[in-house]
């Protein structure tokens, strides 16, 4: 087998295994045997005793595993993680860092190779092959061990998370860690305490969490009746099938059948339930193992079995969701949604009332559903990529959204800390609300309105409530998004006049459709390797004028009378696509008034959001009647930064000095047209942020509903002179996050300490 497929193998089958000592037994095995050495070890470092303990091993005294250790300063073992590079020594007894480990037996082993184990930069531990003869390593086994290494970290650290929450089943035998700690992103500020409900795609086998069994009964007759259900579904395909396949094709259905035995597949996940995990966990459960026993076949034909498998389990789970509520009806109060990929779709779903915060484990700070959240107000931690979240549903939980951190089990005393923050977020509420009905002005009289974003149908009320001026930014595709297919014409007149009416005679601002990225509608799925450069925003509606035509024609019909409309085209590029939107927009106009609507040519802006645009941004200024800039887009373009990836979320820095020219250079081009310039782009909604941006000379600034009023707050603190001066030092600064720092301490200079966050309890 060559190299490359010995990896792909390795990795393959550790990352179905059931837990981490599996997935150590498997690596163990697998990697002596591939490099065909006499040992192979891990060691891995434990938290708690700050050492590295060898966890699982192939070749040295079983007995040992779990009872030796090193500690970083001792041994090879020690050296390679400390370093955190390989070591490749041909006798490692003549090392002076060597320390002979008693009850192990390696003393027969001289050769010896360690690389790190490291996950986003941690060093997690170390693995080791060593041989009896004394010889180096060559360079094609270094690398193949690197390699390996490199890429069962992550699966690695998964499984050590995973298996730090018990299980229902060992809940009884091991004692409840507390306060169990997941790293995400902060996405939402605030904290929330509650429940977990862990939400699943629909048909998605791996996001299916556990659940406790409720009416046994009902859950084994959903099971029979999902698994006679798929039973007809194969014989039907068999028999329409029939005349065209060939007598070994055939066959291939007699296979699935027998596997939808009662006898075999079907009785694992009976007993399953019978132990007390509802169908779909069970089921889920039980296609894993079938998988893995399959991957790790060496026979190919075999080995392929193993995607029959998870087809017939996901044939069975629609069956099994088809049955079941087409929503979660079980909300408790404090809820905390849970998901792998939570979608602005989700939130939609959930009842706010009971929505106390929300985890995702993919995402990231600036992803739509985040900003969604933000405006809801709701606490959120994105992109915690190692959580084990398919064993939380029912588990109390503290949501951290100032650190990006989920508690798992909060002990007392963790409760009673993030209980005194709750305590003093409502406070400050309080204080805010007082700042309704005033204007945001400065200290020396400087006027700035501040408008809103919204598209969740709630926002309206609550930019109303919270004293916004104009909506900056209606995402319409929000409300595209938990349909079924595309709104008729009437349908979205419906809508956009609620918008339109709820702010008249106030600004409200329109977005075209700007779908692609991370907002899918379910009726228009678009699949790319890149979907950020992609298919997105206006180069999608200029290909499908009818989607275009349509939208418009209701913007504009849904304003007749209150002529408050204001459109506004996402991510455009190139003069000749605002050309073109443009030249739609008033073909809409003329078709309108010669169907009898009384009809006014609304103002029409364009948004900067791509790098390109920002060097045009003064041709465009010309061409349109407003610009406002899509900060949240720009740092993504300008950085290389893909805005939903948790990966690089250390790297979207909003006060990224390249981000902050930018912005400064578009307010002075627009202005030289003497155009009305905007943002709305999340930067805004930061109080430090939104000094800068009104010292740059931003017309208005749009921010989410809920982070207004603090928006308010800090004009209302400071000078407009004050301001400017921050943002001359700022000028200077060629760090992102001292500029952040920056910003915090000027805003305590200014006494505007609420503004920032909350001292947050430290704790391992
Ligand atoms: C932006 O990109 O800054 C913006 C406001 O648009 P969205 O976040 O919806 O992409
Ligand atoms: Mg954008």
């Amino acid at each position: 087998m060559s190299i490359l497929k010995i990896l792909r193998k390795i990795v393959q089958e550790v990352s179905t295994a059931a837990d981490l000592d599996a997935v150590l037994t498997i690596i163990v095995s697998r990697v002596q045997r591939a490099m065909a050495t006499h040992v192979c070890s891990v060691f891995l470092f434990d938290a708690v005793t700050q050492r590295y303990v060898l966890r699982a091993t192939q070749g040295l005294n079983p007995q040992a595993v779990g009872q030796v250790s090193l500690a970083e300063n001792e041994g090879v073992v020690g050296l390679v993680a400390k370093r955190a590079e390989p070591i490749n020594l041909q006798d490692a007894s003549s090392h002076p860092a060597f320390y002979f480990l008693d009850t192990t037996g390696e003393e027969q082993f001289h050769s010896f190779l360690g690389v790190p184990i490291i996950h986003q930069r941690r060093v997690l531990g170390v693995l080791v092959v060593q041989q009896q003869e004394k010889r180096r390593f060559d360079e094609s086994e270094e690398a193949f061990l690197v390699t390996l290494s490199a890429q069962l970290a992550g699966i690695i650290a998964h499984a050590h998370a995973t298996g730090s929450v018990q299980t229902q089943l060992d809940a009884n035998q091991r004692p409840v860690q507390q306060d169990l700690r997941y790293e995400g992103v902060a996405a939402a500020p605030g904290v929330a305490i509650g429940r977990v409900v862990v939400m699943s795609l629909p048909a998605d086998l791996d996001t299916v969490p556990d659940k406790e069994v409720k009416d046994l009964a009902a859950e084994l007759e959903s099971f029979a009746k999902a698994l006679e259900a798929v039973r007809e579904e194969v014989r039907q395909v068999a028999d329409n099938l029939a005349s065209r396949l060939s007598k070994d094709e055939q066959a291939l259905f007699d296979v699935y059948l027998r596997m939808l035995d009662d006898q075999a597949l079907a009785q694992e996940v009976i007993a399953r339930i019978h132990a007390g995990n509802w169908a779909q966990g069970s089921l889920r459960e039980v296609i894993d193992e079938h998988v893995r026993a399959f991957t790790a076949m060496e026979d190919p034909y075999l080995s392929e079995r193993a995607t029959d498998i998870r087809d017939l389990g996901s044939r069975i789970l629609s069956h099994l969701q088809e049955a079941g509520p087409a929503q979660i009806t079980d909300f408790p109060d404090h809820a905390i949604l849970l998901a792998d990929e939570l979608t602005p779709a989700m939130l939609g779903l959930a009842p706010e009332n009971k929505l106390a915060g929300l985890v995702s484990v993919s995402g990231s700070g600036n992803s739509h559903a985040a900003i969604l959240a933000r405006s809801m107000g709701i606490p959120t931690v994105m992109g915690v990529v190692d959580l084990p979240y398919r064993r939380l549903n029912g588990r109390e939980v503290v949501v951290d959204g100032y650190n990006g951190r989920l508690y798992v089990n909060p002990s007392d005393e963790l409760l009673q800390a993030y209980g005194r923050i709750l305590n003093d977020e409502k406070a400050m509420a309080t204080e805010l609300q007082a700042l309704h009905d005033l204007p945001a002005i400065t200290t020396d009289g400087y006027r700035l309105p501040l408008w809103v974003n919204t598209g969740l149908a709630a926002d309206v009320a609550r930019s109303l409530e919270r004293g916004a001026e104009g909506i900056g930014l209606y995402r319409t595709e929000i409300p595209f998004m938990i349909r079924e297919s595309f709104p008729s014409e009437q349908e979205q007149l419906e809508s956009y006049r609620k918008q339109l009416e709820a702010f008249a005679p106030l600004p409200v601002t329109m977005r075209t459709l700007d779908i692609g990225g991370d907002k899918a509608l379910p009726y228009f799925p678009i699949d790319e390797e890149n979907p950020s450069l992609g298919w997105r925003g206006i180069r999608i509606t200029l290909d499908h004028p009818e989607i275009f035509m349509v939208q418009v024609r209701a913007m504009l019909r849904a304003s007749v009378g209150l002529n408050n409309l204001r459109i506004m085209l996402p991510m455009v590029t190139s003069v000749h696509e605002v050309e073109e939107a443009k030249r739609q927009i008033d073909r809409a106009c003329a078709e309108l008034r010669e169907e009898g609507y009384d009809v006014h040519a609304p103002p029409v802006g364009v948004m900067i959001e791509v790098p390109a645009a920002v060097y045009q941004a003064r041709r465009f200024a010309r061409m349109v009647d407003f610009i406002s800039v899509g900060s949240n887009d720009l740092t993504q373009y300008l950085l290389a930064v893909d805005r939903n990836n948790p990966r690089v979320a250390g790297l979207y820095a909003p006060y990224h000095p390249a981000v902050l020219k930018a912005l400064d250079f578009i307010a002075h081009e627009a202005h030289k047209e003497r155009k009305h310039v905007s943002i709305c782009g999340e930067i805004a909604a930061d109080p430090g942020g939104a000094l800068l941006l009104m010292a740059m000379g931003y017309d208005v600034l749009s921010v989410n509903a809920n982070n207004l009023p603090r928006v308010k707050c800090a004009i209302r603190g400071v000078s407009l002179e004050e301001a400017r001066h921050l943002l001359l030092k700022v000028r200077m600064m060629h760090d992102a996050e001292e500029i952040h720092q920056t910003l915090r301490q000027a805003l305590r200079a200014f006494g505007l300490n609420q503004l920032t966050r909350p001292a947050i309890p430290e704790r391992e």
